[in-house]
Parts: structure tokens; C-alpha cells; sequence
């Protein structure tokens, strides 16, 4: 049997029980579920066939799992660090054990090839484990002496919160937020995306079954104009964690707006990778080129804009266009393949639309430019060369295989072509100068800057963006200033001279 059919048998068995009944949605420990009786359908992007019917959860459903939480924080938060510890840990063990399950589903439900979401899942145990080894020193304060006081400061859970994550890399972004969460002492509410709603009801039951106390982890189904919006505006939950379009953080922000919701974004990006032409050019194509196809190009990191310099562009283009001509598409669960097909048909024609748009605007197709004919949602990788920064696809994030080159003359102009857009989440220069890479670093408007790199990920460092592309950041401590509140104790040494009022009448 080949790898494919082996893992076609296996995700299988692992659907047949879900497709079987309603995907329910997991509120205080057990699964519940839809109470109204409405369901949304889940697809795989292979086919476009129904996977199964899911839960459609309403500002009911909402309510119960946020109370829960909030039942649920009073001893969770009182639980020692170093508990804490153990069973985040057990939960990143839990994850390894399920490893290839979840990678198989997630692939088969989001269409990303399992050569990713096999890293992807383990990536998920290591934010787990990651966050679980902070969570002892989490509360840890600063003290602050002055002349005649000594000020020290507390941390402390804010309460429960809500977590909203897209469908890119559905489990490991949904790890990245909760397991901060539970290691600061939260307890959460986790409004997965519709379109990829499978792998987040296995996180909520493996973090259970490895001794998770009910309603600190709950996962409610559903749209985000309904589940989504009751979560963002729910008086019990005090902060929301979202990952998703730019235009969805503005329309959470307004409704969160009533309850004071502190909010947390990670938006959309058109990350620009600068090539300069004293670059090394080899490891600059392998970068480019990775960090554009895979994971489908459904990645809010991914460099879609090539800036590229003039005196290397039909060098640099040609180099990709070879290197582009041999990108295996194909079935998701193949581990030989490197870009699976779309996640939903929607998204799918929103990406497509974008090859008549490049034309129209003038700029060429180099490679691809066409779906891949069948019933699944597969598009040929694509790159546009000769393109100008005004042009729809150098300013649009398409969110999928799809790069689009653009020249640029010396460093000024490869600066004003970079920040010349909405967006400020990533940035990769590629240069052998030194001084030019800490220069380019420095004016780029990016939250994350890479020079002669693809986006390598260190856990304590700051991660998100500017601009369209986001509020705050994750990683680290980063991730615990959103999920606690930092309160600040004054205590009098004993001699300071206290202002007094009303004694000379
Ligand atoms: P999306 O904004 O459409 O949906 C994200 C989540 O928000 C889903 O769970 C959805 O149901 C929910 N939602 C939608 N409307 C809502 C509302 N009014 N109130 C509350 N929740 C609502 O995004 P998507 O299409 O699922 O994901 C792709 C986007 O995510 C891209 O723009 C990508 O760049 C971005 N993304 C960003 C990062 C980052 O770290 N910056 C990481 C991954 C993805």
C-alpha cells in the first residue's frame, strides 16, 4: 500500500465516528450538543464532499461555555504554578501521542499537506510545554524601590478569555494562544473557525482526558458572525485572543467595545522579502520559495511580495520559475506532496480571481495562473513578475500559492516599495551587507524582520504586527502581559511626610 492509501485508510477510521453524528461542541467537560438543532456542513478541499455535519453554536451555547469558564477560573487560577506545569506537560505529551492523528485530519479537513501538519501538530505540544515551564514564575513581579516606599508589582490571571482562531493552521494557532492561557491561569472559550472545525474538539478532549478540570477548556462550534460575536461580547469573558482577517479584528474591536473587552490581534500580512542583488542567491530562491508555497501560501507570514533588485530581476525570476515549474501539487495526505488544494471553494475563487486581475493591471504571469481541473480546490502555484506596488495583487493579501514580483533600483526605493502598503506583520532582506540588513531592519515597518532568513521561530520572541496586521504580541512574557493583569503595591517605609489638610483653620 503507498503512504497515501495508507494515510486515505487511516483518516478514515479516525472520521467515521465524527461523520457518523454532529460534531457537538465540549462546555464543562463533556460534549454538548447545539441546542437549537442548526448545523453548518464541514467540507474537505480534496473533493469538495461533506466531511460531516457540525454543530452551529448561538449566543446560548456561548453563554453556558463562558459561565462555565468563569465557574471554572476561580480554581484554576488558585492552582500552583507548578501544577499547572505538570498538566500542561501531560497535555503536550497527550498531543505527541496524537500526533499523526491530528496532522491526518487537520490535512484532510484544511487541505494543508501533511508533510506540514505533522510538524505543525508537534509544534503544538511544544507551545504547550513551551508555556508550561513559564507557568511557575507567570506571576513573578518586579520590585521597584523608591526613596521612601517600596513599590512591588503582582500578576495575576485576568479572568476567562475567548479564543478565536482561523483556518490556516487551525491546531497549532489554537495551541499558541490556550496554552499561554491556561499557564497565566485563565480559562477559555475556543470559537474554532467554520471552515476547519475537526482538530479543535481533539485539543478540548485531549487536554480533558489528560486531567484538564472541567470548564477551564471549553470549544463552542460555530459562525463567527454568531458564536464568534456572542464570545467577543459576552460580559464574562474579559479579553479575546483573535488570529484572522484585519477587517474581522475591526468589526471584534466594535463589538467588544460595550464590555471593555481587552483584545489581542494577529491580522492579515503582504510581507515583503527584499532581494538585494549582493544577496546569496541560492539560499535567497530556497527561502523565497518556501516561504511563499508552503502551507498552501495560507499563511499570514508568507513573503507574497517579491521585491527584487533590477540588476538581478530576469536572474531572480527565471531562477523561481524553474524552481516553481517543479512544485509537486496533490492529494494533501501524500507526504510527498508540497501544496495541497484550497480550503474552501470561496477562498479557492477569491484566489483564482486574482489571475485575470494581475493581467488586467498589466503585470505577466510567469508561472501557473490557472486551477488545476477537478473537484478539489487545487490552483497551480503562481508567480507574477513586472508587477507595480499599486497593483491590486501587490497590495491585496490573495492568501494562497501565489507570489508576485516586483524591481525595485537601491535600497531607498526597495524601502518605500516595502512600507508603502496597509499591512506591517513580516519582513525578510536578504543583502551580504551588514550595515544595509540593520538599516533595511530598521526602517521596515514590520513586526518581525528576518535578514537572510525564512520566518524561524524562537517561542520568547516577540511574534506579530504592525499597522493592518495586528495589536500586541505572543511569545514569552509577551503572551502573559495580555493574559494577566500587572497590579502595582505601594508600601510605606515609615518616615515620609504625608500631606496634611485641614490644619491651619
Ligand atoms: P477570518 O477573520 O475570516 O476568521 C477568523 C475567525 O474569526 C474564525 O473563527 C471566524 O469564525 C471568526 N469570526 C469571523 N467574523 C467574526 C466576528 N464578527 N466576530 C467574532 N469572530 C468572527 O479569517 P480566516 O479567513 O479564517 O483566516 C485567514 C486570515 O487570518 C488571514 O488574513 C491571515 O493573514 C490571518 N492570520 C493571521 C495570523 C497572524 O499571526 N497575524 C496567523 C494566521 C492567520
Amino acid at each position: 500500500m503507498s503512504d497515501l492509501e495508507t494515510n486515505l485508510q487511516a483518516v478514515e477510521k479516525l472520521l467515521a465516528p465524527l461523520k457518523a453524528e454532529t460534531l457537538p461542541h465540549f462546555i464543562n467537560g463533556k460534549r454538548v450538543p447545539g441546542r437549537t438543532g442548526e448545523t453548518f456542513e464541514g467540507y474537505t478541499p480534496i473533493d469538495n464532499s461533506v466531511i460531516g455535519s457540525v454543530a452551529s453554536g448561538s449566543a446560548n451555547e456561548i453563554d453556558t461555555a463562558a459561565k462555565a469558564a468563569e465557574a471554572a477560573f476561580g480554581a484554576w487560577q488558585a492552582i500552583s504554578g507548578t501544577e499547572r506545569k505538570k498538566l500542561l506537560h501531560k497535555i503536550a505529551d497527550a498531543i505527541v501521542d496524537n500526533a499523526e492523528s491530528i496532522a491526518l485530519v487537520e490535512s484532510y479537513d484544511s487541505g494543508q499537506p501533511v508533510r506540514f501538519m505533522s510538524k505543525a501538530a508537534i509544534r503544538g505540544a511544544e507551545n504547550f510545554r513551551f508555556f508550561a515551564d513559564l507557568a511557575p514564575s507567570a506571576r513573578d513581579g518586579q520590585a521597584l524601590p523608591a526613596q521612601d516606599h517600596l513599590n512591588y508589582t503582582l500578576r495575576q490571571p485576568i479572568g476567562p478569555v475567548g479564543v478565536i482562531t482561523p483556518w490556516n493552521t487551525p491546531f497549532m494557532l489554537s495551541t499558541w494562544k490556550i496554552a499561554p492561557a491556561l499557564a497565566a491561569g485563565c480559562t477559555v472559550v475556543h470559537k474554532p473557525a467554520e471552515w476547519s472545525p475537526y482538530s479543535a474538539m481533539m485539543l478540548a478532549e485531549i487536554a480533558h482526558a489528560a486531567g484538564l478540570p472541567d470548564g477551564v477548556l471549553n470549544c463552542v462550534q460555530g459562525l463567527g458572525e454568531t458564536a464568534g460575536k456572542s464570545l467577543t461580547e459576552h460580559p464574562a469573558i474579559k479579553a479575546v485572543a483573535f488570529v484572522g482577517e484585519s477587517t474581522t479584528g475591526s468589526h471584534i474591536m466594535r463589538q467588544g467595545a460595550d464590555t471593555l473587552k481587552r483584545v489581542h490581534f494577529e491580522l492579515g500580512g503582504k510581507n515583503p522579502v527584499i532581494v538585494f542583488d549582493d544577496a546569496d542567491l541560492d539560499r535567497a530562491v530556497d527561502a523565497v520559495v518556501f516561504m511563499i508555497y508552503s502551507l498552501n501560501g495560507e499563511r499570514c507570514t508568507s513573503s507574497s511580495r517579491l521585491l527584487v533588485q533590477e540588476s538581478i530581476e530576469d536572474e531572480f525570476n527565471a531562477r523561481l520559475v524553474a524552481r516553481v515549474a517543479k512544485l509537486k501539487v496533490g492529494h494533501p495526505l501524500d507526504p510527498a506532496t508540497e501544496i495541497g488544494p484550497l480550503i474552501h471553494r470561496r477562498h479557492f475563487d477569491k484566489v483564482c480571481s486574482y489571475f485575470d486581475l494581475a493581467v488586467a493591471d498589466g503585470a505577466r504571469i510567469a508561472a501557473g495562473g490557472n486551477a488545476v481541473e477537478g473537484a478539489g480546490n487545487f490552483v497551480a502555484p503562481t508567480l507574477f513578475t513586472g508587477a507595480r506596488n499599486n497593483m491590486r495583487i501587490a497590495q491585496e493579501e490573495i492568501f494562497g500559492p501565489v507570489l508576485t514580483s516586483i524591481p525595485f533600483k537601491d535600497e531607498e526605493d526597495a524601502l518605500k516599495i516595502a512600507n508603502d502598503i496597509a499591512y506591517g506583520l513580516a519582513g525578510y532582506i536578504w543583502t551580504n551587507d551588514i550595515g544595509r540588513g540593520h538599516r533595511m531592519a530598521k526602517y521596515l515597518d514590520a513586526g518581525m524582520i528576518w535578514v537572510n532568513s525564512e520566518n524561524n521561530r524562537h517561542l520568547p520572541s516577540p511574534f506579530g504586527g504592525m499597522k493592518a496586521s495586528g495589536i500586541g504580541r505572543d511569545g514569552g512574557d509577551y503572551s502573559f502581559d495580555f493574559y494577566m493583569e500587572t497590579k502595582n503595591v505601594c508600601i510605606a517605609l515609615g518616615s515620609h511626610n504625608v500631606p496634611k489638610l485641614g490644619k491651619n483653620a
